[in-house]
């Protein structure tokens, strides 16, 4: 059984899709004015990973991503750098594209544009209206925030409440200050669409409710994403596409935790964000950055020092080495299918389903790698093929691996990496005695651990 926490109803639930082979799942997109900084790179790889794990349970899954690529902040940049808003678009969708690459997330089936879909989101708009959900004030239309009752039940907040705790907004079109635009008129030497209501353009959060569901239909398994999104666009688009159709729209919402710097959440609009490519001019391979994510549980917040990313680069090179010496010991032997693995390499397959089958508990299943990947028992051809399963949902390109330079020992590595499996077990099973006897080992050894609530991670001392 595969349990999911759902933001909605702040509480771990069974995963029962709306069809029974089929998941429908929805991830916002980047805004395609500037590259992404790691801290989107982080849900975008939980989704990844999500979508990975329930292939590899059978299910098919159809995974839509919009691209949002017309956007006041697009047309900020296109004014600043004097070219134009498509333009702008265009060059940084491409650069989403590459670095989603380098980070092996896979391609969705789709990635609508919103330039792309004008006319949806102008008949979607039109049926807000008709509904009486939407108003318009000479040319620019809001959403009515007070019409729909259910407003605020993602964050599960009251509109009254939401009402108290809005920043006063001087916009005196809307009747409410946590109403929003749906269709935002042109101003002068924008770029605009004719509509209804006079030229302009759609507002970001109905993309998200128009293309969706001519994607996946009214009602869907999954909606992912950041949980910054929680509080507005995601808030935002229940209220749109609920008032539109009058049914549940998203089954299941899950939200990834921020990555912490030391100054705090990482986001644009604070400056001095990270890139993919400021980690790759340090001399990360933009996988050290995966295997860093993988190593901290999705809801947990996970805090990025140079530190920590040079402690996953170690061990993500130790693993590359344990899958080669798997390699060159099995030699030319077959690898066996997952049906035909000696028991103790199955053992460790199902732990390592178990694991994220429990609110896709990654780092349970990380561990569950190594300790298959270290014990000497399993025959290299069983555990080589067991690892490379695993990884058709960690993502590592383990089936590919290659020797490499590493700053750290790899073996001492791999086995800090195991010894901390296995004090996880000992404290799952209670066994405080074993769980300090390697800690103390740990330590020893001149490692650190600090727990949280869903892992522990190791430090040199
Ligand atoms: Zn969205």
């Amino acid at each position: 059984m595969l349990s999911i926490y759902n933001t909605l109803t702040r509480k771990k639930e069974e995963f029962i899709p709306i069809s029974p082979d089929e998941v429908r799942m929805y991830v916002c997109g980047p805004t395609v004015y500037d590259y992404f900084h790691i801290g989107n790179a982080r849900s975008f790889i939980m989704a990844d990973v999500l979508r990975k794990y329930l292939e590899y349970k059978g299910y098919n899954v159809k995974y839509i991503m919009n691209l949002t690529d017309i956007d006041d902040r697009i047309i900020k940049k296109s004014i600043e750098e004097k070219i134009e808003a498509k333009l702008v678009a265009e060059k940084y969708t491409k650069a989403f594209f590459d670095d989603i690459e380098k980070l092996k997330v896979k391609q969705a089936d789709v990635y609508p544009k919103a330039t792309d879909h004008v006319q949806e989101i102008v008949d979607f708009i039109k049926q807000l209206e008709e509904k009486s959900f939407a108003y318009n004030v000479d040319g620019n239309v809001f959403y009515d925030v007070s019409k729909f009752h259910d407003y605020g039940k993602l964050s599960g907040k009251k509109l009254v409440e939401l009402e108290a705790g809005a920043r006063v907004d001087v916009n005196e079109e809307k009747k409410n200050p946590l109403d929003f635009a749906l269709w935002k008129k042109a101003k002068e030497g924008e770029p605009f669409w004719e509509s209804p209501w006079g030229k302009g353009r759609p507002g970001w959060h109905i993309e998200c409710s128009a293309m969706s569901m001519k994607y996946l239909g009214e009602s869907f398994d999954i909606h992912a994403g950041g949980i910054d999104h929680v509080p507005v666009h995601h808030t935002n688009e229940i209220a749109q596409s609920e008032a539109a159709t009058g049914k549940t729209w998203v089954k299941y919402w899950m939200h990834a935790e921020f990555l912490i710097m030391d100054k705090g959440k990482m986001s644009k609009s604070k400056g001095g964000f990270m890139t993919l490519q400021s980690l790759i001019d340090s001399g990360l391979d933009p996988l050290d950055y995966r295997y860093f994510c993988l190593g901290g549980h999705y809801r947990s917040q996970l805090t990025f020092s140079w530190e920590s990313m040079e402690q996953a680069k170690a061990s993500r090179k130790a693993l590359a080495e344990k899958i080669v010496d798997l390699r060159e010991k099995a030699g030319d032997a077959i690898l066996p299918k997952p049906s035909e693995l000696a028991p103790a390499a199955a053992e460790r397959l199902a732990r390592f389903d178990e694991s994220l089958a429990d609110d896709l508990s990654v780092p349970r299943a990380l561990a569950e790698l190594w300790q298959l990947v270290r014990d000497p028992q399993i025959p290299p051809a069983h555990a080589l093929s067991a690892a490379i399963e695993m990884d058709s949902v960690l993502g590592l390109g383990l089936a590919s691996a290659r020797r490499q330079e590493s700053s750290l020992d790899a073996a001492l590595v791999g086995e800090i990496e195991r010894l901390v499996g296995e004090r996880a077990a000992a404290k799952k099973a209670k066994d405080w005695a074993s769980a300090d006897a390697i800690r103390v080992a740990l330590k020893g050894m001149g490692i650190a651990l600090e727990d949280g609530p869903t892992g522990t991670i190791w430090k040199k001392l």
